[in-house]
Order: structure tokens, then sequence, then C-alpha cells
């Protein structure tokens, strides 16, 4: 073993590391296999890496939380938006307008991606989600505008208003406050937890690396049979007078250097 100095370039890193392989593998037994399993350890590095980008979006988790409730009415058919805070618990309560249209939620989401560790945690901004009376089993957010539009049309009723009446009516409350600044900011914030990224990219590099490992222990034992197959074969034809390539008879001459159809070689 020579002693040799550590370079920290990475190409030369890798250089020096393939060389290390071609030398081994000349000296070793195993041969070329063992030289194919570790350039599959050594390459499927790299490709743990992109893929573990490509993976953040492989598994994707929405955890939602429900803060505030609002019931949501108008005074007559074309009065101003009447914003109420509700408690879910008391669902039984009148509603304290003449025209309730529904309710809103303020939303906060949690989304969580990465395979198969989460690396990364994006935090949007809350969101106001809407159901109507008329239609209870539809979430609509307030600031999807084509939503919008399709549940206005589709049960007649006007949303014109609700969204600012609601976020006016957060502004008023002084613990709610914060959540209308972060609607009107409407930011995401996405955090990137490096060791969970490192976690998973590790876990699909020994992935790849035994699915390679499989691979090449199947093409090693086919390779292996077919050898062997054609070493019988060649034995079997000998034995019976043949040439092993062309099946020319050889009972004619007594141990031939080579076919005389052919050329084989036979007894040299
Ligand atoms: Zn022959």
């Amino acid at each position: 073993m020579t002693q040799r100095r550590r370079s920290r370039n990475p190409f030369r890193l890798l250089r020096d590391r393939l060389a290390e392989i071609e030398r081994n593998s000349a000296t070793r037994p195993g041969g070329r296999w063992r030289r194919a399993n570790e350039y599959a350890l050594l390459f499927s590095l790299p490709v743990a890496i992109v893929l573990g980008y490509l993976f953040d979006d492989l598994d994707v988790t929405v955890e939602r939380e429900q803060n505030v409730m609002f019931r949501i009415g108008r005074e007559g058919i074309d009065g101003p938006v009447i914003v109420v805070r509700h408690d879910p618990e008391y669902d039984q309560q009148p509603w304290a307008m003449t025209l309730p249209l529904g309710t809103v939620m303020v939303e906060t989401r949690l989304i969580r991606r990465g395979w198969p560790v989460a690396s990364v945690v994006e935090r949007p901004a809350p969101r106001l989600v809407m159901t109507l009376i008329l239609a209870p089993d539809r979430r609509i957010a307030l600031a999807d505008r084509a939503g919008v539009v399709a549940i206005e049309s589709e049960t007649g009723v006007s949303l014109d208003g609700v969204r600012e009446a609601v976020i006016d009516t957060l502004e008023g409350a002084t613990s709610l406050a914060n959540l209308a600044s972060a609607i009107r900011r409407n930011e995401t914030t996405t955090t990137r937890s490096w060791g969970a990224s490192i976690a998973a990219g590790g876990a699909t590099w020994l992935l790849l690396f035994v699915v390679s490992t499989i691979a090449i222990r199947t093409a090693q034992l086919t390779a292996w049979m077919h050898a062997r197959l054609r070493r019988r074969r060649v034995v079997r034809r000998l034995r019976a007078g043949r040439c092993p390539d062309c099946l020319y008879d050889l009972h004619l001459e007594r141990f031939p250097k080579r076919c005389p159809e052919c050329g084989r070689r036979i007894w040299s």
C-alpha cells in the first residue's frame, strides 16, 4: 500500500478512487463483477443526491389546522356582509343575521415534502375557507377567484366583499390581527432540514446500491450458467466425435489438431 496525499478536489478524489478500483480488481478474485459492484456503490451516490431532490415531490402531506370560525350573512339580499365570530362547540346557536350565507374558517397549513423522510416543510400564509349553506359539501378558498365565481353561479349567492369583511374583522380583534396581516402578506415560508435531507439521500443511496447489487448478481449468475451450458455442449459433441462448432464428423481422424471443415482448434 503506497501512502499518497489525499486531495480535496472532488474530481481528483473520484479519479483516484476509480484508479484504485481498477488496480485492485486486477489482482483480486471476483474480477469484473466485483469491480461492477464497486462502481455501482460509487455512482449511486450522485444519483441518490439528484433523486433526493426529485423525491421531495413524491410524498407530500398536508396538515390543516382550523383556528377561528366565523358565521357570514347579510342584512337583506343586497345588504352589507355581517361577520360574527362563532364557536363550533355551540353549533345550535341561532344565526344573528337575517340572511345566513355560510361559515368561514381561518385555516393554516403545514406541507411536508420528501421521501422516505420529510426534508422540506412549507408554511403557506393562512387562508380563508368558506362553506356555503347551499353547498355544505364544498370548501372554497376565498382567494381562489375561479372557485368563488363557480360557486356563485351554482348557488346564485353573491360572495362580494366577504373576504375583505372577514380580514377586517380579524384585524379588529387584537388576538387575531397577526392572522390578518399574514393573510395580506400571503408569503410561504420554506424550511429544509439538512439532517432529514441527508437521511433521505442515504436511504436512497442504500436502496440504489442494493438494487444494483441484485442486478449485477443476476447478470453474473446468468453469465455463469451460459458458460456452463456451453462447456457441457462442447464436451458432449467431442465425446460424440463431432466438431463442437460445425458438427463435422471427426471419427475418421485420430486426435485432429483442427477441424478440417471450419478450422476450430480441437486437440492442440
Ligand atoms: Zn468444425
